[in-house]
């Protein structure tokens, strides 16, 4: 199927040229939108061994689409899994991953520091089934290992972790993965597979909400698992297709159309943030910022060591209280007071009472989400702009 040798290509080549693929049906090279819920079955024999698995065949969306199966192929050949299996959402990814693993009296180890969502997944819902979450500071391997008994069916990472960017060395977790005999999730959400791969440092599957960078455009609802085939196989035939969290054929292409330039927007996102961080570091108004390219990062080196870029996202604690936030936010102008991120357009929200509001405040003060911290998703615009944003709406704080 592939025009050329793509084993030896470049990630951004990678991108543009995906998995080799046209519509094997028409030869269209931008894969159609397969707007179907059903399938003709040619005769009653066909349908019948096409439920039975003796020949392939689509049946029903639910169950496969050809557009879905477009942006596994290449969230897959991306991430260098075997096989992935897309959701309608990053919660349905993730909430799928963990009843794949768990059962009514198993738990499983955390970091601490997670997308609000994931959160409240695993202290509010998942303890309605019996199944807890051990949330650590993951950035102290002890507690890692400590958490760890013979229920623990699995440990999930989130690096660099919503919204204080902590980063979890993976490699050092994978060893302790192996060593318990337990699998290793990852949220690669932030970095995305242009700048870390945690297959490749010992993880078993990797998780992501396709929402942020892997859509990039802000127009789509979305999530991905990669891993084994068996893996992927199993959450396909038990979890995907019973719980019924399905992506939509539109929603499909678009996130094959936005891998297409994730390499170039990624590059950009960092360019941009790079300079934001170092702009904001040396502000007489800003007292921290946290970004895992800056050497006063806490875990500057693990970023060096298993990531080949920093990501677009920065968070900071301005001075001057909450109010000062607030006016910070209510005052800039190209960024976009709005949660989710990755996106092609700057956007700005607070952590603690926006996307993190379902941590509590004790939860809140030992992940370091203070009242005054800010975060920001650096989009692609000129950065000469977004500094100059948030110069101006600076300037309007008192402190
Ligand atoms: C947004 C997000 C999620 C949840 O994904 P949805 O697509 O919103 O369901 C999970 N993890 C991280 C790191 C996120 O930023």
């Amino acid at each position: 199927m592939s025009k050329i040798n793509l084993k030896k290509a470049h990630f951004a080549t990678l991108c543009v040229h995906g998995a080799g693929d046209v519509d094997q049906a028409t030869g269209a090279l931008s894969i159609p939108i397969y707007q179907s819920s059903t399938f003709a079955f040619k005769s009653a024999k066909h349908g019948a061994n096409i439920f039975s698995g003796e020949e392939e065949g689509y049946v029903y969306t639910r169950i496969g689409n050809p557009t879905q199966e477009a942006f596994e192929r290449e969230m897959a050949f991306l991430e260098g899994g075997e096989a992935a299996l897309a959701f309608g959402s990053g919660m349905a990814a993730i909430s799928s991953v963990i009843l794949s693993y768990c059962q009514a009296g198993d738990n499983f180890v955390s970091n601490n520091t997670l997308y609000g969502g994931t959160h409240s997944l695993f202290v509010d819902t998942l303890p309605r089934f019996n199944i807890h979450a051990r949330e650590i500071d993951s950035t102290n391997l002890e507690n890692i290992i400590s958490a760890i008994d013979d229920k623990t069916r699995l440990i999930y990472i989130e690096t660099p972790a919503n919204p204080t960017l902590t980063i979890t060395d993976l490699k050092e977790v994978g060893e302790i993965a192996k060593k318990h005999n337990i699998p290793l999730v990852v949220d690669n959400t932030f970095p995305t597979p242009y700048f870390q791969r945690p297959l490749e440092l010992g993880a078993d599957v990797v998780v992501h909400s396709a929402t942020k960078y892997i859509g990039g455009h802000g127009d789509t609802v979305a999530g991905i698992v990669v891993g084994k085939k068996e893996y992927i196989d199993d959450l396909r035939g038990n979890f995907l297709r019973d719980l019924g969290g399905i992506i939509s054929p539109l929603n499909a292409w678009l996130l094959v159309r936005g891998l297409k330039t994730l390499a170039i927007r990624m590059e950009r996102h960092q360019n941009n943030a790079v300079k934001i961080a170092k702009y904001l570091q040396f502000h007489p108004k800003v007292k921290q910022v946290w970004y895992p390219g800056l050497t006063t990062h806490p875990q500057h080196d693990i970023a060096n060591k298993q990531m080949s870029g920093y990501g677009g996202m920065i968070a900071f604690e301005i001075k001057g209280g909450k109010k000062a936030g607030e006016k910070l936010m209510n005052s800039i102008q190209l960024f976009t007071l709005a949660v989710s991120l990755g996106d092609v357009d700057s956007l700005i929200e607070h952590p603690a009472s926006m996307t993190h509001s379902t941590y509590s405040p004790e939860e809140l003060a030992e992940v370091g989400i203070s009242e005054t911290l800010v975060r920001l998703s650096v989009g692609i615009e000129d950065p000469h702009d977004l500094i100059d944003d948030l110069s101006l709406a600076l300037r309007k704080i008192n402190v």
